[in-house]
């Protein structure tokens, strides 16, 4: 199968589609692979890289999209990648298509077969293509909230692992899923005091079985958050309820109860944040203070580590961009229904019906 992949053009997005290894890979099983220049660069990948690895350096976007049959991305395809996309060409990148009428009327018009990375499963129920960069911002949270609770930040001037003679700082992590149990890790590996609140019982008692006394685990109420939150110097939003809103589990009033300087970090932004005063901030523009409390609320995390992302993304994608070159989108979703979970629109139909749901259309 001749394969695509173009430049990343969102703004700030410097993830690419295809590692240097995954063109290896694809190659080697005999599909061509179509790279356009400088694809990579943002992470750190060289047009020589991918030469070496035996693709096809494109020179330009619409080189890409006329040539490849399938096109392998990392963020939805903007509007003017829409207008190149095609009938009988497969689109396999993340699409978010529910809370976004305009892209998907396009991806319709165009006719073209899309299966988002975002609603492609697993056998254990989980979500394999967005697990990885749940990963990558739960290990960045203490990381950027320890940045931000340093004074020049507006921080409380604190140390995560304190110094002998000193207690380390408390971490509260509201959220033991993916995001919370990486960010434990880094948070207990850096030294802090570290509790992790959860809804599901299994799930803290798999914390507390996996971190061995390293860490607290406290079941999540209205009660206990406000408890914690009053001597921690940072906590971390990592809460996920499937298809709805972030739940408000911090309200702006009781910013007033935590110590001046303390750090939010909302990594739940994404679904509209778990703190009611969080709003999306860049990566140009990470920090803002709300009543002396620093909030960190980066939407896109991340794409601050744009290789450890595309590294991570990548290892997760290829075995289903393999098995789509190999077999065609038909064969390879009728092998396995975790891929086809993640098929959007075909032919300028509909196919997914929780994104049918939300924008009003037929699926
Ligand atoms: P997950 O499903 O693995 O974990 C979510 C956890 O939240 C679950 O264990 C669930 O039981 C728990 N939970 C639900 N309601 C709760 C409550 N009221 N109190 C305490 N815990 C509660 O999800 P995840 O992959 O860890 O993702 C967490 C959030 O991070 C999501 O909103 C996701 O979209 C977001 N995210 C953001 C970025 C970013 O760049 N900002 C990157 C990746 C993920």
């Amino acid at each position: 199968m001749k394969i695509g992949c173009p430049k990343e053009i969102k703004p700030q997005e410097f993830r690419v589609g295809l590692t240097p290894a995954a063109v290896t890979e694809a190659v080697g099983r005999g599909h061509e692979v179509f790279v356009e220049t400088g694809a990579g660069l943002g992470a750190g990948f060289t047009d020589a890289d991918y030469a070496a690895a035996g693709a096809d350096i494109a020179p330009d976007a619409r080189s890409v999209f006329d040539a490849a049959a399938m096109i392998v991305k990392v963020k939805e395809p903007q509007a003017p990648e829409r207008q190149m996309l095609r009938e009988g060409q497969l689109l396999f990148t993340y699409l978010h298509l529910a809370p976004d009428p305009d892209q998907t009327r396009d991806l319709l018009g165009s006719g073209v077969t899309a299966i988002a990375y975002e609603t492609v499963t697993d056998a254990p129920g989980g979500l394999p293509l967005l697990a990885p960069m749940s990963e990558v911002a739960g290990r960045l949270a203490p990381q950027v909230g320890s940045w931000a609770l340093q004074k020049a930040n507006g921080g409380r001037g604190v140390l995560l692992g304190g110094v002998p003679g000193v207690r380390p700082a408390n971490v509260v992590i509201i959220g033991g899923g993916v995001v919370g149990t990486a960010a434990a890790r880094v948070a207990v590996g850096m030294g802090a005091n570290v509790t992790v609140m959860d809804r599901s019982i299994s799930r803290l008692s798999y914390l507390d079985d996996i971190f061995m006394g390293r860490l607290t685990t406290q079941y999540s109420s209205a009660a206990a958050t406000a408890d914690l939150i009053g001597t921690a110097d940072m906590v971390i939003g990592a809460v996920l309820i499937p298809g709805a809103a972030a739940p408000k589990l911090v309200t702006r009033a009781q910013l007033g109860t935590m110590q001046p300087g303390a750090v939010l970090v909302d990594v739940a932004i994404d679904q509209g944040g778990c703190f009611e005063t969080s709003r999306p901030t860049t990566h140009q523009d990470p920090i803002y203070e709300v009543d002396g409390i620093v909030h960190y609320c980066v939407a896109n995390m991340p794409g601050a580590v744009a290789r450890t992302s595309t590294q991570a993304l990548g290892n997760a994608t290829l075995p289903f961009v393999l098995a789509l070159a190999d077999k065609g989108w038909r064969g390879a979703i009728q092998d396995d229904p975790h891929l086809r979970a993640g098929l959007s629109t075909h032919g300028g139909r509909l196919t997914s019906p929780p994104v049918g749901e939300a924008l009003g259309l037929e699926a």
